[in-house]
């Protein structure tokens, strides 16, 4: 670097890495990232016309005690122009980013407050700078968020939300089962308040009524209950029936010997066939 120019003293430290393949990457924890760190901060002493003494200016340490505060403001201030001048290409680079994370902020560094987002401007180096510094407040607002959401008061409020959740549904769920139980009585008492008549018709032709919920006491049981059903609507009773036992098997064992005794006629004829080819007495 010593036989470049000028601010463009820098670009020649990242050729240099270039071409001996120096680790650039920040905060190497195998290397110290250190060729490259050292080159870079000696091209800047140089620059700044800053004898180095053997005192190495990539150890903090070395600041200020080997260095006037003068000097190292002028190391700094080397170093600053370097990356106003460096090309956009070296600015999305791992080197890039080593240099910035070694100077900034420069106060703790050098002693001195400097505004190095000023300083860069509106340079390549600037703009990468911005960008860096918005990554790392959206990285510090990801991290408060996750911090936020682990928090003990943020899991107790979801603790609460959910038992508060849990005792809606189980009030819902009671509200339906009432609603359903209600609906039952209704129901029942309508059927009750029915003829025999009535009622088998209805069990063979309401089909959101479930069978089921019916009481035994409701389920005719006597042949004369079923004198004088029609064949056709005996055959949908024992079809809705099915293998249904006790109170509707009853039942089904009357039908069915209702049909066979009932005289021969298409209508009959037809629920027969119906009858004897699907339900099992
Ligand atoms: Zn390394």
């Amino acid at each position: 670097m010593s036989t470049t120019t000028g601010g463009q003293w820098l670009e020649g430290v990242f050729r240099a890495a270039e071409a001996s393949h120096w680790c650039t990457r920040p905060y190497c924890t195998t290397c110290g990232t250190r060729d490259f760190r050292r080159a870079f901060w000696s091209g800047a002493a140089w620059q700044a016309g800053v004898a180095t003494h053997g005192a190495d200016p990539t150890q903090p340490r070395d600041f200020p005690s080997e260095f006037s505060v003068a000097e190292c403001e002028n190391i700094l201030q080397a170093l600053i122009e370097g990356l106003r001048l460096l090309p956009a290409s070296r600015c999305a680079t791992d080197g890039f980013r080593t240099i910035i994370y070694d100077i900034d902020p420069p106060f703790l560094r050098f002693g001195t407050p400097i505004d190095l987002d000023a300083e860069l401007g509106d340079s390549p180096a600037g703009r990468m700078l911005a960008r860096l510094r918005a990554r790392s407040a959206l990285r510090r607002e990801r991290q408060a968020q996750r911090e936020e959401f682990n928090s003990p008061e943020a899991a107790a409020e979801r603790r609460r939300l959910r038992i508060g959740q849990r005792a809606r549904d189980h009030e819902a769920r009671q509200a339906e089962t009432r609603r359903r139980n209600l609906l039952r009585v209704d129901t029942i008492n309508s059927l009750a308040a029915q003829s025999v008549q009535e009622r088998l018709s209805r069990f063979a032709t309401d089909l959101s009524l479930n069978l089921d919920s019916v009481p035994m006491s409701l389920i005719p049981a006597l042949d004369s209950d079923v004198d004088g059903i029609e064949p056709e609507v005996a055959a949908a009773l024992i079809a809705r029936i099915g293998r249904r036992r006790r109170g509707w098997g009853r039942l089904r064992q009357l039908l069915q010997r209702l049909i066979v005794s009932a005289p021969a006629a298409p209508a009959s004829g037809r629920g027969r066939g119906t009858t004897t080819g699907g339900v099992a007495p």
